[in-house]
């Protein structure tokens, strides 16, 4: 099945009821643009299984997808918890009103001064990764004389396929305690312990883009396996994110529900033949609510046709707001905004404007013919493009227009070649 796209009567691309040409006028290519409802919908579709199940439940928006003021704003509307892993991430959210108890806070490096800044703020719970951040934790809280509650992240041994490099889930990983040596027993007994934390219970992330719910099940095992045998109760169980999304049409994913089904059904059998009470389960979706909602506008400018070999088709962004296909080998597809439906007549590999050969956007596209000054949308860009921007070779980031119901609005603004030298200094 093709990535989906709406498009008006006169047959163009439209985002949020709003042609992407005329978004392009407006705010200037490259752009990027979200499709609110887009947003809306995939938080619900998460929510909905655990709801109608009547199942205690949290939804937390693994933020690092793409985090903004305006994206946390939705996040909140929703009722949606935030998982950050930055005290940028944390400065956002906060700038963003958003309900700090309902904000967790991963990460392998949490600094002093960003879990300071978690527990000050009312953070609601420090997703703990290693024994160094147990004792600094403690040391803060101790300070403070302050009590935090805690999730204590396992490595499962849990391999999902996946790309090597998005995986996070095996036991050579530099997240979380590990199980087979006995560090993850050994911090259980160790937070259990402490006065200043108080433990919620246990959390994994088994990698992404994952297309099968066995992953989800075996870690969803494991970690009832491993408190059962600890004999400790978990309030929660966190089974993480990276629930797999259509980045183009080879791509077959499951529909969120799906996925929440079977976590909901391992972690019932488990605890109930363990005579366990059911805990609160949580997970972490970042690319599945916002992936599908993205989209990446460009202008088309030069082009090169090697013969015999291929024609490279060159658009006004690229790495430095989708650095994806170069870092990953990741695929996806583009259309023509006039004309997304239009019988394809050429195949063409698009190209940044960036000074590197990886500089991809797209590895192979069919399109109609296409002409400099022509707007091109490669689609499903809403995870980790705008939030893995740079400024690489010193260009200005793209500014990021929410669409919803038929209405723009600029969230994020086109960076300057002010914005960009405000950090420098002569040297004299
Ligand atoms: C990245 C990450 C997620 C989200 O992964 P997606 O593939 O975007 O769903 C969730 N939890 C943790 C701990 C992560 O590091």
């Amino acid at each position: 099945m093709a990535v989906p796209y709406q498009v008006n009567q006169a047959g163009e691309l439209t985002i949020g009821g709003v042609t992407a040409t005329s978004l392009a006028q407006k705010y200037q290519t490259p752009l990027y643009v979200y499709d609110v409802n887009s947003i809306r919908n995939q938080m619900r579709a998460f929510k909905t299984v655990f709801i109608n199940r009547h199942i205690d439940y949290a939804v937390s928006y693994a933020s690092k997808a793409f985090a903004t003021v305006a994206m946390y704003e939705v996040a909140a509307q929703e009722d949606i918890h935030l998982d950050v892993v930055s005290g940028g991430e944390i400065q956002t959210a906060l700038a963003a009103n958003f309900p700090m108890a309902n904000v967790s806070f991963n990460g392998n490096n949490k600094s002093a001064e960003e879990l300071g800044m978690a527990i000050d703020n009312g953070l609601g719970t420090i997703i703990l990764d290693n024994f160094y951040e147990i004792n600094l934790l403690h040391d803060l809280l101790a300070e403070r004389n302050q009590k935090q509650n805690v999730l204590l992240r396992i490595t499962p041994g849990v391999e999902a396929h996946t790309h090597d490099y998005i995986s996070t889930g095996q036991t050579d990983s530099k997240f979380g305690f590990d199980v087979n040596s006995g560090q993850a027993q050994q911090a259980l007994a160790q937070t259990l312990a402490d006065p200043y934390l108080n433990v919620l219970g246990v959390s994994a992330h088994i990698g992404s883009q994952i297309f099968d719910v066995t992953g989800f099940q075996m870690a969803a095992t494991k970690l009832v396996d491993l408190v059962h045998e600890w004999g400790f109760e978990p309030q929660v169980i966190n089974t993480g994110g990276g629930f797999g999304i259509r980045y183009t049409k080879e791509d077959q994913p499951l529909p969120a529900t799906e996925f929440v089904e079977a976590i909901i059904d391992t972690i019932t059998e488990k605890t109930t033949a363990y005579g366990m009470t059911m805990p609160t389960i949580w997970i972490e979706p970042g690319r599945a609510i916002v992936g599908p909602a993205g989209y990446n506008l460009y202008t088309i400018g030069s082009r090169k046709d090697v013969p015999g070999i291929r024609s490279y088709l060159s658009v006004d962004g690229g790495m430095g707001d989708n650095i994806r296909p170069a870092l990953y080998e990741a695929k996806y597809e583009a259309v023509l905004a006039n004309n997304p439906s239009a019988p394809s007549e050429q195949v063409v590999r698009v190209a940044g404007k960036y000074c590197e050969s990886g500089d991809v956007l797209v590895w192979e596209q069919a399109l109609p013919q296409t002409k400099p000054g022509d707007v091109l949308a490669v689609l499903a860009t809403g995870a980790y493009g705008y939030s893995m921007a740079s400024n690489y070779n010193r260009n200005p980031r793209p500014a990021v227009v929410f669409v919803e119901d038929g209405k723009d609005q600029l969230v994020v603004e086109r960076e300057t070649y002010t914005d960009m030298l405000r950090l420098d200094k002569h040297y004299q």
